[in-house]
């Protein structure tokens, strides 16, 4: 009896409507919770059958589905999955591999090690750096920053592993004005506290200011942690990382990390590997595989150029568990956990270096060809478009009006934030199968609801 096909099916048929339906299905979803919950339903006391299952919480849930995989989903920095990097993920599940240990699947370990290193070669980062398959850019943010402490403080003599963090010299920690929250967050859950960590001031693009920089240095005698960026969640821009190495190289123990959740990618593109030129020479690297890479969640690479240092922070031994190099938890937060380098594998394999580079410079080129029509049409474009992000302001309509009156329409849907101390529209451009049709029909759209709601 096949146990499996019946459910698989059923699944299988969801996604070829579900992924169908993508282009052209309204992009964004009213929000209604008690809606889904009621179509949920209670815990029944005896189970139903799998395709029941299936079909049922495919129907209960579709209402709640955001078509955020699609061509024209502009917000936040957020991709779809390749086909490639999908199926594959199909294949995580269906394998069922445990990527804690070698030994537990030798077929996992080494397909990541694999695409660590062509992730590597890709991002122009070392080739011995050790790279852990972390679920998005906050754990390895995390991932990194454990690595950071563990040196910094070693360095200084103590064992931050064995003794914590009470009575251990103090490491200032130097962050970019513009840096992402999932960096605060790390240093929060690191010990290093949100609140102490020293603001470096930045430019009108959010970028560090290297000269900042070097003052807030010279004012640390101890250990510096250094936290940088590329690809600044609202403009695009990367902070100026070969003059950020260049003021650290002067100081005995500085240990330089960069966010590069969606940027870094940038360095996969020889049209734009200049905007993160320098990265290289950082200590470590937290880059996203879910966002720009366009794989399914969760996926991300912890990088770490002193690979002992995060085997150290981060692997856990125990007699029943002897752990060596191949073993991939020593690189990530997790034990237990699916072979999320899989994906990573697949998706560089079928994309090629030049397929990367294409995914990074096609959806730049559309996020400038948003900005220009966005501008034509009389909206104010905020930052230099660079990457792949686009900030607007209109004029006369509040920009959370329009913002709902877009999620209502359905043809795209585009975030807000704050920037200069006022309301702007984001605009990202991160998914592979968008069209500059799909730019100009989204853009139109905006523009057309803009002068709606101007009256
Ligand atoms: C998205 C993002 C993060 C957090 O990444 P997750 O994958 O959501 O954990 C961190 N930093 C930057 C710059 C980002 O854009």
């Amino acid at each position: 009896m096949d146990l499996h096909g019946p459910a698989l099916d059923a699944a299988r048929a969801f996604a070829d409507r579900w992924l169908a339906s993508l282009p052209t299905r309204p992009v964004g979803v009213p929000a209604d919770p008690a809606a889904l919950r009621a179509r949920l339903g209670d815990l029944p006391d005896d189970g139903v059958g799998a395709v029941e299952v299936l079909e049922h919480l495919t129907a209960a849930i579709e209402p709640g589905l955001v078509a955020s995989g699609g061509p024209r989903y502009f917000g936040f920095v957020t991709g779809g999955s390749l086909p490639v990097a999908l199926a594959a993920d199909w294949l995580v599940s269906a394998a069922d591999q445990d990527a804690a240990v070698a030994v537990m699947s030798p077929g996992a370990a080494v397909v990541e090690e694999v695409a660590g290193r062509w992730a590597l070669e890709l991002l122009g980062l070392p080739a011995d750096a050790a790279v852990g398959f972390a679920t998005g850019a906050q754990t390895a943010n995390i991932a990194c920053l454990a690595a950071a402490r563990h040196a910094l403080l070693a360095a200084a003599g103590w064992d931050v592993e064995a003794d914590g963090l009470a009575g251990a010299p103090a490491v200032t920690v130097l962050l970019g004005a513009g840096a992402h929250a999932t960096v605060v967050q790390a240093l929060r859950l690191l010990g290093f506290g949100a609140r102490r960590a020293v603001r470096v001031a930045a430019d009108a693009q959010g970028r560090m200011l290297p000269a900042a920089l070097a003052s807030a240095l010279a004012a640390v005698p101890g250990p510096v942690l250094v936290c940088a960026q590329a690809g600044h969640v609202n403009t695009g821009a990367c902070d100026p990382l070969d003059e950020i190495a260049t003021v650290l190289s002067g100081h005995r123990a500085a240990w330089l990390h960069v966010d590069g959740a969606f940027g870094l990618w940038a360095a996969a593109s020889p049209s734009r590997r200049h905007l993160v030129a320098g990265a290289e020479r950082a200590d470590s690297w937290a880059v996203d595989g879910h966002k720009w890479l366009n794989l399914p969640y969760d996926s991300a690479l912890a990088v770490v150029r002193d690979a002992t240092a995060l085997t150290t922070a981060l692997s856990v031994s125990s007699p029943y568990l002897p752990l060596g190099e191949l073993d991939p938890s020593t690189r990530t937060l997790e034990n237990s956990r699916r072979a999320r380098g899989v994906p990573v594998y697949a998706a560089l394999r079928a994309l090629g270096r030049r397929g990367v580079a294409d995914l990074v410079d096609r959806c730049c080129d559309l996020a400038r060809r948003a900005a220009d029509r966005f501008a034509a049409g009389g909206a104010e474009v905020l930052n230099d478009v660079v990457l792949n992000q686009v900030l607007v302001r209109v004029r006369g309509v509040d920009v959370a009006d329009l913002a709902r009156a877009v999620a209502a329409d359905g043809t795209c849907w585009v975030g807000t934030t704050v920037w200069d101390d006022a309301p702007a529209l984001r605009f990202s451009v991160s998914n592979w199968s968008t069209t500059p049709e799909d730019i100009d029909r989204s853009v139109d759209r905006i523009l057309a609801l803009r002068d709606e709601l101007a009256g």
